[in-house]
């Protein structure tokens, strides 16, 4: 199948998916991180960098976009486009170059880049239930569905 469904009930629970994703997550692939404020998103980024041995802190990069991090040979980049506004910048800054299929990508906000970033293999949606997160994980490439067939929550 194309979609997984899970319930996150702490923030535990949404560190624990990230673990879970990051086995399964491949270079090349490029995921948007879609839901609200506080949805997760971060934190869930937060459990995928950790998972691949990342020790440090994790904050959403609000206003420099992206944040790189070189973790177990791979380059991640876990962009928060809330503040993206103008899309020349985008050439500026070189941002097109991130997406390579050395690369993963983790994009928060993806709808303020429309346009300019490639289609995502995996469409990660968090939205709020109860006290806590209900997870989405829909692949949208052949990529996608391959990694998403690796995924062992
Ligand atoms: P976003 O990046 O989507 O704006 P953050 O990850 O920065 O959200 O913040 C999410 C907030 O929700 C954090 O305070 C975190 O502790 C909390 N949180 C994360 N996952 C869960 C969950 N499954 N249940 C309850 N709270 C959660
Ligand atoms: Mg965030």
């Amino acid at each position: 199948d194309d979609t997984r469904k899970l319930f996150l009930p702490d923030e535990a629970a949404t560190l624990a998916l990230g673990d879970a994703l990051a086995h399964a997550l491949a270079p090349g692939m490029t995921v948007f991180l879609e839901g609200d404020l506080g949805a997760g998103k971060t934190t869930l980024t937060r459990g995928i960098l950790r998972a691949l041995g990342y020790p440090g802190r994790v904050k959403s990069p609000t206003y420099t976009l992206v944040e790189p991090y070189t973790v177990s040979n791979l380059y991640l980049y876990h962009f928060d486009l809330y503040r993206f506004q103008d899309p020349l910048e985008w050439e500026d800054a070189g941002f097109r170059e991130y997406f390579n299929p050395d690369s993963i990508c983790l994009i928060e906000w993806a709808e303020k880049a429309q346009g300019l970033l490639p289609s995502p293999d995996w469409v990660i949606g968090l939205a709020p239930e109860g006290l806590g997160r209900r997870a989405r994980i829909a692949a949208a490439t052949p990529l996608g569905t391959e990694c998403l067939a690796r995924l062992v929550l």
